[in-house]
């Protein structure tokens, strides 16, 4: 949701512009900052308490707080034991690897989440990895201005026949890197300030 909320004006604004007759009504630029904003109403605030009346009206108990596994179906959430009847579900999702770049992790960079909720809109950014996620967001900030360099490791195949070590398949090469430029800059860099 965050991600197409940061896709769609730019998208939208390029059709208009396909369109004879309907082109010539489009006279402005991208508001970043009203795009940056209607994304933070799309995904609430990251506030999910409007749910809870959905889950309230299923029979679903909401806990908050850390589980882990303490037992047989039994998990903890701080001092409360919960005890499955049948079974637990772990449903823990997944988090952005960060690449064994040297110096990386120490530099904090933004994962797939931070950048999709970013209040700000960088002059430079370098993306590192070119599946879904890293196109569509090297698409938007391009779109939002900024200049972006898309980095993709060598397909596995190239890097798996090179010799050497496990490290060597593990980082990314810069071996196919593009990047896109755009002259239209908003006026706007950042909602928060
Ligand atoms: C940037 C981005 C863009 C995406 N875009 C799309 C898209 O356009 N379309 C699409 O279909 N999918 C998209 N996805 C993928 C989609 O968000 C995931 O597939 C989906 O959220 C996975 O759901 P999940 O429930 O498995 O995990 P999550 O959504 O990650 O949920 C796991 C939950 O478990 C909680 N948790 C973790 N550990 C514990 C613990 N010990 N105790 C209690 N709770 C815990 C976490 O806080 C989290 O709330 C996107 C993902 C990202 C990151």
């Amino acid at each position: 949701m965050p991600a197409k909320a940061l896709l769609r004006p730019a998208q939208a604004l390029a059709e208009a512009r396909r369109v004879p007759r309907a082109a010539q009504a489009v006279t402005g630029e991208l508001d970043v900052a009203a795009i940056l904003a209607r994304r933070d109403e799309i995904i609430s605030d990251l506030d999910d308490s409007g749910q809870l009346s959905w889950l309230h009206s299923r029979g679903v108990t909401l806990i908050r707080g850390h589980g882990r596994l303490d037992g047989e179906r039994r998990v903890r959430v701080g001092d409360d034991v919960l005890q499955a009847r049948r079974a637990v579900v772990v449903a823990t999702g997944s988090v952005a690897a960060i690449p064994p770049v040297p110096g990386l992790a120490a530099l904090a960079p933004w994962t797939n989440r931070q950048i999709t909720t970013a209040a700000l809109v960088p002059d430079r950014l370098i993306v590192l990895g070119g599946e879904v996620v890293g196109v569509e967001m090297a698409d938007a900030f391009t779109s939002f201005g900024a200049h972006v360099m898309l980095v993709e490791p060598a397909v596995p195949s190239q890097r798996a026949g090179r010799p050497g070590s496990s490290s060597a398949r593990a980082t990314p090469r810069c071996t196919s890197v593009r990047s896109r430029t755009t002259s239209a800059r908003p006026s706007t860099r950042s909602p928060t300030s």
